[in-house]
């Protein structure tokens, strides 16, 4: 029975590191991490553990046998390479939040913009709007890898499934590290089209009651 329960555990662990290496490579494809900037997670179903990117490893070229077992503390459990600096945001997400299996941190250029022009990210796009309703809001600027940070982030993620951190970067989280991806992605895209939206037609075009009302007839 015990080593039965061991053995599925080492196939979930095997069958998540493949997963996280294969997301490091595609958000590197898509843009959305450079240098050995980013990092992300996943937590291995049934247990109180995450996977994580070693610090200083660049994504798209992760190994399944480099990444680091944490515990939700951010206590490294098992694993050659140091935790990535940004640990301890993660272990809180998944402390303060049940439903979240994956937590993706990356630089994506224009949505990190608007973080240093403190400006939230508005559900403008209908899409975007069934996704997070309430937009993705700014962290106020605390000290990478700090407790500060982390506790600050876990009350945003409590009711938003993406956040910006000010003058750093965005964090997204999902039921899957697929969805978690996806939606790093797609904050991405809407960033880039509100500064579109706002090029166009100046931040008064942007009347977030009417839109509620439009995208939910
Ligand atoms: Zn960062």
């Amino acid at each position: 029975m015990k080593s039965g329960k061991k053995e599925t555990s080492i196939n979930a662990i095997k069958d998540v590191s493949e997963r996280i290496v294969k997301a490091g490579r595609e958000l590197h494809d898509r843009g959305l991490v450079r240098g050995t900037s980013g990092n992300l997670s996943a937590k291995i179903p049934g247990t109180d553990t995450f996977l994580i990117k070693p610090s200083g490893a660049r994504m798209e070229n992760l190994k399944p046998e480099e990444l680091v077992l944490v515990d939700l503390q951010g206590n490294k459990i098992r694993g050659e390479t140091n935790v990535s600096a940004e640990t301890p945001i993660h272990a809180a997400i998944y402390r303060g939040r049940k439903d979240v299996q994956a937590v993706v941190h990356t630089h994506a250029p224009t949505a990190t913009a608007f973080g240093i022009a403190k400006k939230e990210i508005l559900p403008l796009q209908i899409e975007l709007f069934m996704l997070l309703p309430n937009g993705v809001p700014v962290v106020p600027f605390k000290a990478p890898g700090s407790k500060a940070l982390a506790d600050a982030v876990q009350k945003k993620v409590a009711d938003h499934d993406a956040v910006i951190l000010e003058n750093h970067g965005i964090v997204t989280v999902g039921s899957t590290i697929e969805a978690a991806c996806n939606l790093n992605e797609m904050v991405e895209e809407a960033a880039k089209i509100q500064f579109l939206v706002m090029m166009l037609a100046g931040r008064d075009a942007i009347n977030l009651a009417e839109l509620k009302k439009k995208f939910k007839m």
